[in-house]
């Protein structure tokens, strides 16, 4: 599918308008190719009352990136229906409050680039023009970042670059393919949640590091703590970086 990359800065004017009334209703949703963060996961199996394990058998495929061996998770591909999303209805998406980051900003892209000293992040945008999408062109009073705040994405950008951050550690202490076990390791603590949670609470994966009761009983119940942790833990468990973990 051709497309146009149109940088923006997000003072800059947002000319675009989605809504059911536009005759492309719905056609960002087929033909998909999405990769799923931690946290979109977490916010979809909350949203549906699944385990992330239950979550992920039903809706999900992954592999493992042949040069990096990083777990990719995606929403399962069914030809059958043309590759379209499996929340996608006629009334539009049936999981909207809890919808993917990637889905919040299209049309935008947003890259990060993170000082790794400071942990300041600078951000940058870009409009993905689609010859389907018709939103495009439409005068509205916002500007990119106005527009941004009301798809309410912060949660998962504020995620999403905690993960980019582990992958760029990563590919600079550990360039190449990850073994299988270092691949399981990241696809334990970072997609299936429920089961790091089980391993930690019941088979006691956690028993060497002597971490505080409080920590632990925050664990059982908070997910973005555990999704945290997991983040802490794959820097352990893979590059040997000290858990530091307060009281
Ligand atoms: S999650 Fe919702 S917005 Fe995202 S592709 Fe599926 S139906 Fe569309
Ligand atoms: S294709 Fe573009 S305008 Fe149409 S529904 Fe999707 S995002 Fe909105």
């Amino acid at each position: 599918m051709s497309e146009d990359m149109i940088p923006v800065h997000e003072q800059d004017p947002m000319p675009f308008e989605c809504c059911s009334k536009n005759p492309c209703f719905n056609e960002c949703c087929r033909d998909l190719n999405q990769a799923l963060t931690p946290y979109d996961i977490l916010r979809l199996k909350r949203n549906l009352g699944l385990s992330s394990q239950g979550f992920l058998k039903r809706y999900t495929a992954f592999h493992y990136g042949p040069g990096s061996g990083l777990p990719i998770v995606e929403f399962k591909s069914n030809p059958a229906t043309g590759h379209k999303c499996p929340f996608v209805t006629s009334k539009g998406c049936s999981v909207y409050a809890d919808r993917p980051g990637s889905c919040r900003l299209y049309p935008l892209a947003r890259a990060i680039v993170m000082d790794r000293e400071t942990k300041e992040v600078n951000e940058y945008f870009a409009l993905i023009e689609e010859p389907h999408c018709k939103g495009f062109g439409k005068k509205t009073n916002l500007t990119v970042r106005e527009w941004m705040d009301g798809q309410e994405v912060e949660f998962h950008n504020l995620h999403n670059d905690k993960l980019m951050e582990l992958i760029s550690l990563k590919n600079k202490i550990l360039p190449g393919t990850l073994d299988g076990a270092q691949s399981d390791q990241f696809y334990l603590a970072l997609y299936d949640q429920d089961e790091f949670r089980t391993q930690i609470f019941e088979q006691n994966i956690l028993k060497d590091f002597n971490l505080p009761d409080s920590f632990l009983q925050t664990l059982k119940t908070d997910d973005e703590a555990l999704m945290d942790f997991g983040i802490a833990w794959v820097k352990n468990m893979l590059f040997g970086i000290e858990l530091n973990i307060k009281e």
